[in-house]
């Protein structure tokens, strides 16, 4: 599960470069669509980019594979799953059967069911039913009523999609298209080796990831960055996406695994975007100083600023503020105590070293 550096990965997509096929996997969150490095598609923009080691994370992150490159990992039986996944697609508001989409793929309906959920993550009646609350989403943002929505995705009836909404994305569909008013945000705690973690997530992303001693001043940290928000407590079987996106996040902090590329809900002040979105640019094992930092993104005169926004970082380990040291070496503040800074760089030094 190993991937080339992120730079690296940038630069092979740049060139096209067929040699780092099946190495990797780019997904661009402006159209939903994943691609192999080669592919010959406009190429996004950089920060739209999301990286993945497998087509299975691309696709449990929500990426569709691109039509143009037909990104598979080389193998024959993933193409013909991929285009067993397009019909889905393609017919998501269609009544499908096992049996219909197995005889697509030259399969029995069990060796199907097997071989998808190993390629993919998800069954294909699982993956039919996410390509629907795509749709479902979709046509409610752009203000169909709730019950055409429900019959254009495909659903057909009001208790399954109300079932399949509050299970996706923990609110009733009329709760969603409100949504703009009162956004919600789910929260989720765990351990980890850097000690309790709360992440939380809108429907964009993640955009809490905070470290403390207990879940209560955790939580109340919360509703101090998000004031106006509801916020609701998900446990994983409510969430899972929140879920997968802690274990992965968990597996890179006490497990040393990459650092998982999710996706991110930022907010802030056009100078501490900058500054954050600099942040993740900056690789494994390396570190800067925050004037580094400051001449980095044009600024050179905003030592004091950059050192701010990095202190502001709602995102721990996501954006790595840790990789930003003080000009004399020194490991200058964290927002969540030195002790994890050093024990975060310390790992980073070691993965680089072994
Ligand atoms: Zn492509």
């Amino acid at each position: 599960m190993s991937m080339p550096s992120e730079q690296l990965m940038r630069v092979a997509i740049q060139a096209r470069d067929k040699s780092f096929d099946g190495l990797f996997f780019y997904g661009v969150i402006t159209t939903g669509v994943f691609c192999q490095p080669s592919c010959s598609a406009r190429l996004a923009k950089p920060e739209n980019l999301r990286f993945f080691p497998t087509i299975e994370c691309a696709m449990l992150a929500g990426f569709r594979p691109c039509k143009r490159c037909q990104a598979t990992d080389g193998t024959p039986r993933v193409a013909r799953l991929v285009e067993v996944a397009r019909h889905i697609e393609e017919h998501a508001n269609e009544r499908l059967t096992l049996a219909s989409l197995a005889e697509l793929a030259g399969l029995s309906p069990s060796r199907l069911q097997r071989v998808f959920k190993e390629a993919f993550g998800v069954s294909p009646k699982a993956y039919q039913d996410a390509v629907r609350m795509r749709h479902f989403k979709q046509s409610l943002k752009e203000g169909d009523s709730v019950t055409d929505a429900i019959f254009s995705s495909g659903f057909g009836s009001i208790s399954r999609v109300y079932g399949e909404a509050t299970r996706n994305i923990g609110m009733t569909p009329k709760a969603y298209r409100a949504g703009g008013a009162g956004e919600t945000i789910t929260y989720a705690c765990r351990t980890t080796a850097l000690g309790l973690m709360a992440m939380a997530a809108t429907d964009k992303g993640v955009c809490f990831v905070q470290f403390g001693e207990n879940e209560t001043s955790l939580i109340s940290n919360l509703e101090a960055e998000f004031p106006k928000a509801e916020l609701s407590t998900s446990p994983a079987q409510d969430a899972p996406e929140l879920d997968a996106w802690m274990e992965a996040l968990n597996q890179h902090i006490s497990k040393g695994a990459p650092r998982p590329d999710l996706p991110l809900d930022m907010r802030g002040t056009a100078f501490q975007m900058k500054v954050w979105k600099f942040l993740l640019s900056i690789r494994e094992g390396d570190v800067l100083s925050y004037s580094e930092v400051a001449k980095k993104i044009d600024k050179p005169k905003a030592v004091r600023a950059v050192a701010s926004a990095c202190a502001k970082n709602r995102i721990g380990v996501l954006i790595p503020c840790h990789r930003v040291l003080r000009g004399d070496g020194s490991l200058g503040g964290y927002r969540w105590g030195l002790e994890r800074k050093r024990a975060l760089l310390e790992a980073e030094r070691d993965r680089l070293a072994g």
